[in-house]
């Protein structure tokens, strides 16, 4: 493991801890909000506010931040909770709940009304917006901005009662309409909502707004680091600014900010995300196309190949568009180091070895990973009548076509090497079946098995392979950055080419005699491949995670 120097966010870290502020204690946490599934945008959060945690020796929890009722479900806090355990991190029993602070957040707004800090604001959202103003022109003061302060309790109450409407009044802190920060300008707190909450139910009609709820529920757990994205830089005033209405000498949680990822011909946001689900434009969020840690779960990814990815881009100041490729390096490396090579042909057509007997097995001995010894061997066997991929032959091919082809020697991978002596076809010029000679001499531990010739082909025996469906995905989008197609809508981006289903590919016996779904296997020549969970015992199913080379750079 190379030693890599701290990045600017530890960097800032250590300096506070060697200073001891808030005791010199470290607490992270990791706040998504259940409204969606988490995608590998999160996954370089999970890293930086789990992983700074441990590297420092402190603790990080996982709160779930559902202050807003409507869009929230328990289905996305267990998948949430999966994902993380997955990635190889763990809360403990550091688990939270923003709605379990409503009641705090209920008496600390009341307390800044009774401050004169916070009013109820009965104009809707429009009129509020226009008198914000812009960042060069001071904003105007509402209407209702000095009203009474026993006013200002009686309406807030009676909003959390549920006797007003949605959008009917908000909360806003008394701030400052003149602030170059437009942030400042008396931000809203808290707004109606009336939709039972996923654990609160009723309880609530009145909830908070994030800016309100997120420092003050890193102020209840006593987190010290509260580490976002970048677009939440411009909020930090305010955060400042709420924090102050709690926070003493002796401890305050301190905001910081890094570079969100986004990754080529993907989208990131869970809205887009959950839009390609509810219109089946995708299978599901663990569909092997998506972004989703499920998606690249089911596609064969590895919780390592992530975390490499991440460590690999690092974490800036400075928001950017990551390619994907880089993220498929990842996991080519990974599995190279640890994925068992076995024969599969996608696209078979029959290959003949004339003079081999009839009735024979042999059974060949099959490394399973060159680049790990340890991994051992498997057998495979070897017959008459052989599967090979139909792209592997060609009657009449260019120059340096080393496959098969009349007249050339190949030799077929683990097993002998053979001599083209022609094809059959059928009406329409298909090729039906190709024959070839072996030579008896060129098996492994054979004399002439060191012969040279420069094509080695995968194979499987017609009579002891199976077929499986194999899915092979690209790109979901057509385009580099479908966020940014000022055009189009995001969804006519979509490539039409990113699934293709091979119904009757070939595989060999170790592969039907021992894979389970989640399986992740190199198939000679052709990639990674990974077992689904749609396989049926007679009918294997398999995910290619990512081909061997990465046909998109050129
Ligand atoms: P989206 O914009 O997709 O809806 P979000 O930011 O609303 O995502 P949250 O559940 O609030 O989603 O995110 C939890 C944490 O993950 C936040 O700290 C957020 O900053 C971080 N996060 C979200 N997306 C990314 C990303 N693309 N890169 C890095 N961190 C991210
Ligand atoms: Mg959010
Ligand atoms: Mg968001």
């Amino acid at each position: 493991e190379e030693k890599k120097s701290l990045n600017f966010i530890e960097a800032a870290i250590e300096a506070d801890l060697a200073a001891g502020k808030n005791g010199g204690r470290l607490n992270t946490r990791f706040p998504p909000e259940p409204n969606g599934y988490l995608h590998i945008g999160h996954a370089k959060a999970i890293c930086m506010d789990f992983g700074v945690a441990e590297k420092f020796g402190g603790t990080c929890n996982l709160r779930f931040d559902d202050t807003n009722p409507v869009k929230e479900d328990v289905e996305y806090v267990d998948s949430i909770k999966e994902d993380i355990h997955w990635l190889g991190f763990d809360w403990g029993d550091r688990l939270y709940y923003a709605s379990d602070y409503f009641p705090k957040l209920w008496d600390l707004a009341l307390r800044l009304i009774k401050e004169g800090k916070a009013y109820v604001d009965e104009q809707s959202a429009e009129e509020i917006a226009k008198q914000k103003g812009t960042p060069t022109q001071p904003g105007t003061p509402s209407p209702y901005r000095n009203r009474p302060i026993e006013e200002n309790i009686d309406l807030f109450e009676r909003m959390n009662r549920g006797e007003f409407e949605e959008g009917a009044m908000v909360l806003r802190a008394k701030i400052d309409m003149a602030s170059p920060n437009m942030h400042m300008r008396d931000p809203i707190m808290y707004r109606i909502i009336k939709h039972p909450h996923h654990r609160t139910g009723n309880t609530w009609n009145a909830y908070p707004m994030y800016d309100f709820a997120h420092g003050q529920s890193d102020y209840f757990e006593g987190v010290t680091h509260s580490i976002c994205t970048l677009e939440f830089e411009v909020h930090r005033p305010l955060y400042d600014w709420f924090v102050d209405q709690l926070a003493d000498e002796t401890y305050r949680p301190r905001q910081m900010e890094f570079n969100r990822l986004n990754l080529t011909y993907t989208v990131m946001s869970k809205r887009k995300l959950l839009q390609l689900v509810q219109e089946k434009l995708v299978s599901g969020w663990d569909d092997p196309r998506m972004p989703t840690i499920c998606g690249l779960r089911r596609r064969g990814y590895t919780p390592r190949s992530i975390r490499n990815f991440i460590d690999r881009i690092g974490y800036t100041k400075y928001d950017g568009l990551i390619s994907v490729s880089l993220l498929e390096h990842s996991i080519r490396e990974d599995l190279n180091k640890t994925a068992n090579r076995v024969s599969a042909v996608l696209n078979p057509v029959k290959l003949i070895i004339t003079n081999y007997p009839e009735n024979q097995v042999e059974y060949m001995k099959a490394e399973n990973n060159p680049e790990d010894e340890s991994a051992g061997f498997h057998e495979i066997p070897f017959t008459r009548e052989l599967y090979i991929e139909r792209d592997d032959f060609m009657e009449n091919p260019p120059k340096k076509f080393f496959r098969m082809t009349p007249g050339q020697e190949v030799r077929l991978k683990s097993a002998y090497i053979v001599k083209c002596t022609g094809c059959k076809k059928g009406e329409n010029g298909e090729i039906e079946e190709i024959y070839c000679e072996y030579d008896p001499l060129t098996k492994s531990g054979m004399p002439e098995s060191g012969r040279k010739v420069k094509g080695t082909l995968h194979w499987v025996s017609v009579e002891y392979s199976k077929s499986a469906e194999i899915r092979l995905y690209d790109r979901l989008f057509c385009v580099e950055n479908p966020s940014e197609e000022k055009e189009k809508d995001f969804r006519e981006l979509l490539n039409p080419e990113s699934l293709k289903i091979l119904n009757n590919c070939r595989i060999e016996p170790y592969l039907f005699e021992n894979a389970k779904p989640g399986d992740r296997f190199q198939f000679q020549r052709t990639g990674y491949f990974c077992v689904d969970k749609d396989s049926k015992p007679d009918k294997l199913v398999f995910n290619r995670t990512v081909s061997l080379k990465d046909s998109w750079e050129k």
